[in-house]
């Protein structure tokens, strides 16, 4: 039985994670659950799954479980836990993906953030740990599902991206978007945050850093496709120009499994068999990047490398948190993210804490900026 813990239990990928192990109780046990919010449903959770150790990183009115951001570190060290699943949203998981690695643990990553803010000391923390990560971003699945047992002649890698609700709308609307309307992803059901980066474009951005990290390319070898119907879900180029691709029907359960799994695989009686006829005709388009620019922008800011992928991703936590306040229209949160590159000087990311001031540098650049608004 190998040990798992969750964090980010009650979030989407982490809800997600609970309905893969209910079908999978002969190979895995859950030994800790961590939430944020939500202390409704996580009781419910530790009623039903009865981890050794349940904890609160955000502080609440409960009195049953340890509080503070300490309860992530302890989860994610955890000694019975063989695997951590990261479904922290946000800069929050970042010190929970090193002290994982660190111990030596798989980190079962959807918190792509931290792979974006330190991606060299996540590599570290890995390599002096034992650890490793195993992508859960069904993109990057995709790609490590079509390199495995295929260790040469990588290339060049191709994501798909939805091209979010506002893929076809003239650019002044898109600036105008409102709150609910960029909530409405076409084909994909998820947390709030994600669910606006992926109308701003900035969760691709945030996706070809990862995959910069993960798979260990240059920026000129990662390049995105506009793919509305969600089914390919990533292509890889060898260097004899052959291509591979992986595809399934939208769901997080398949690349959630096979983080666990890698590189074996289990069957599981719950996904959904795939059918050609019912996906439907398969459409691919380049991305407007006029209109979607927080996606060069970020693309420049992994390449500056540095501090500059964590001011990125600081910038754009906080102007999307200012537009689901209603603080400022959708279009500006680009617009605050260009201003605060632009007003960044990338310093090395040698430490956690050069990591962390960046991030609190930008969040107060940012915030200056949705006054300015
Ligand atoms: P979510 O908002 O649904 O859930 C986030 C979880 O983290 C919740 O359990 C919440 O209580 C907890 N949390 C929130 N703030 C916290 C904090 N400060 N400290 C500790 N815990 C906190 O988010 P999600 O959609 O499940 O996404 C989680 C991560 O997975 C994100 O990094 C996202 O980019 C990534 N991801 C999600 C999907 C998806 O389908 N939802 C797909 C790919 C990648
Ligand atoms: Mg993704």
């Amino acid at each position: 039985m190998i040990g798992v813990a969750i964090l980010g239990s009650t979030g989407s990928i982490g809800r997600s994670t609970l309905e893969v192990l209910r079908r999978q109780r002969d190979h895995f046990r859950v030994v800790a659950l961590t939430c944020g919010r939500n202390h409704a449903e996580f009781a419910t959770q530790v009623e039903e799954w009865r981890p050794v150790f349940a904890g609160l990183a955000l502080p609440g009115k409960e009195e049953r479980w340890p509080c503070g951001p300490d309860v992530l570190i302890e989860a994610a060290a955890h000694p019975e836990a063989q695997i951590v699943v990261n479904a922290v949203v946000g800069a929050a998981g970042l010190d929970a993906t090193l002290a994982a690695l660190r111990a030596g643990k798989r980190v079962a990553l959807a918190n792509k953030e931290s792979l974006v803010m330190a991606g060299d000391l996540v590599t570290q923390a890995a390599c002096a740990g034992g650890g490793e990560v195993v992508p859960v971003d069904s993109e990057h699945s995709a790609v490590l599902q079509c390199v495995t047992g295929r260790d040469s002649g990588l290339g060049r890698l191709i994501l798909t991206c939805s091209g979010g609700p506002f893929r076809e709308w003239p650019a002044e609307r898109v600036h105008q978007a409102t709150v609910e309307e960029a909530l409405h992803h076409p084909t994909w059901r998820m947390g709030q945050k994600i669910t606006v980066d992926c109308a701003t474009l900035v969760n691709k951005a945030l996706e070809l850093i990862e995959a910069h990290y993960l798979f260990r390319l240059p920026y000129d070898a990662l390049e995105v496709v506009v793919h509305p119907q969600s089914i390919v879900h990533a292509f890889v180029e060898f260097c004899d120009g052959s291509v591979i691709a992986q595809l399934g029907f939208p769901s997080m359960e398949l690349p959630i499994l096979y983080a666990l799994t890698h590189p074996a695989r289990l069957p599981d009686a719950g996904v959904r068999r795939f059918d050609p006829v019912a996906a439907g005709p398969l459409t691919f388009e380049p991305v407007r990047r006029e209109v979607f620019r927080a996606l060069d922008a970020g693309i420049a800011a992994g390449r500056a490398a540095g501090t500059a992928p964590a001011v990125f991703n600081a910038a754009n936590e906080l102007a999307v948190a200012a537009f689901l306040d209603g603080a400022v229209p959708f279009g500006r949160i680009s617009e605050i993210i260009d201003g605060v590159l632009q007003a960044h000087r990338p310093a090395a990311a040698a430490t956690v804490e050069a990591v962390r001031e960046a991030d609190r540098w930008a969040r107060a650049r940012a915030r200056e900026l949705v006054r300015s608004t």
